[in-house]
């Protein structure tokens, strides 16, 4: 029987979301200084990366105690004496959405991630996105639930992203949710104003808007332009970081977000936290995900998904046009 909005699942994994969403938006504000992050120390995203897996790994398993969770985060560096100043802080943010929280606590309920994929687990990445989040740009939170290989469950908050596609205006903040054959929302960062989305309806691939990542190293963007030049893209491409970009296609407002492993690492394989709750979230909104070759996901073989190569998501209707130009190379 599949998901529905009211399932326990649903509920634990929208609050945790919700709370992890907080909490790393607390940091950021918090670590701020005249503005911008403290790019040089990295201490910030620790702490937030931390804390995001600690307060949604406890949600979890409070409500479901023996299914696994596959993350990208453990204790051991924050166990070492040498950092315990940053265990502290990640304590004390904890401590504010989780009360009383001890830092034995927080280090086990991080340390509650598994290596190892079963029939049904839960795939989490606390930050994804890190270096958005320390630009000051996007990053999210991205939880999806799988079983037997198939993503039941997508969440990705977006903390920093424009609730609409006019972003100096609109509120920041947005939750997507999407569910196996139920449809994908996106909400406000408290999880109300609830929508359905859907994914553009360019036809003409003249018309659509790619999207890519912001740093070079991850994605071949020469390659994507050149692509951009075969089918008459004249728009420019909405670099991004995250799966926030799922979440712009999903609501329509970019037709194809690529992913051609970089030049500099032609060979990457990429993690299963990075792809599977914005998978569901474009493919319910009426889009479709693949990798560049035209492969579905494989969110079952391991963290990596050796299967696949780069990614391919699109509003559907232009997916093959935008492959075959791929395999034209
Ligand atoms: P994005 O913000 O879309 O560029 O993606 C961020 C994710 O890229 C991180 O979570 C990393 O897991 C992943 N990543 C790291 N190195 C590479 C690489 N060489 N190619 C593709 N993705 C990478
Ligand atoms: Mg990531």
């Amino acid at each position: 029987m599949g998901l529905d909005q009211s399932s326990l699942e649903v509920m634990t994994a929208f609050q945790a979301a919700v709370e992890a969403s907080a909490l790393c938006e607390k940091i950021r504000m918090d670590l701020t200084v005249g503005g911008t992050l403290l790019k040089s120390d990295r201490s910030p995203v620790t702490i937030a990366d931390f804390g995001s897996q600690a307060v949604i790994c406890k949600m979890i398993r409070q409500k479901f105690p023996h299914d696994v969770i596959v993350a990208e985060e453990d204790s051991k560096e924050l166990r070492k004496p040498d950092h315990s100043k940053i265990l502290e802080r990640v304590t004390d943010y904890v401590s504010a959405f989780i009360p009383n929280s001890s830092s034995e606590e927080v280090c086990s309920w991080i340390d509650s991630g598994s290596n190892s994929l079963t029939d049904r687990f839960w795939a989490l990445d606390p930050i994804d996105g890190t270096k958005g989040f320390l630009r000051g740009d996007q990053y999210a939170i991205a939880l999806a639930l799988i079983e037997k290989g198939r993503v039941k469950l997508g969440i990705l908050a977006c903390p920093n992203l424009y609730t609409d596609i006019h972003p100096l205006t609109g509120e920041k903040g947005c939750l997507f949710l999407a569910l196996e054959g139920k449809g994908s929302f996106q909400m406000d960062r408290r999880g109300m104003n609830k929508r359905p989305i859907f994914v553009s309806k360019t036809k003409n691939p003249s018309d659509a808007i790619i999207t890519e990542s912001v740093e070079p190293d991850h994605a071949d963007h020469l390659t994507h332009h050149r692509l951009a030049e075969k089918l008459n893209i004249s728009k420019p491409p909405l670099r991004m970081d995250s799966q926030a970009k799922y979440g712009i296609l999903a609501r329509g407002e970019v037709t194809i977000y690529l992913r051609v492993p970089s030049s500099a690492e032609p060979g990457y394989k990429e993690n299963i936290w990075d792809h599977a709750a914005g998978s569901i979230i474009a493919e319910e909104a009426g889009g479709r995900v693949t990798d560049v070759l035209g492969r579905p996901l494989d969110f079952s073989s391991g963290i990596k998904m050796e299967k696949n190569q780069g990614i391919l998501v699109s509003n559907g209707i232009l997916h093959e046009v935008v492959l075959r130009s791929l395999e034209m190379g």
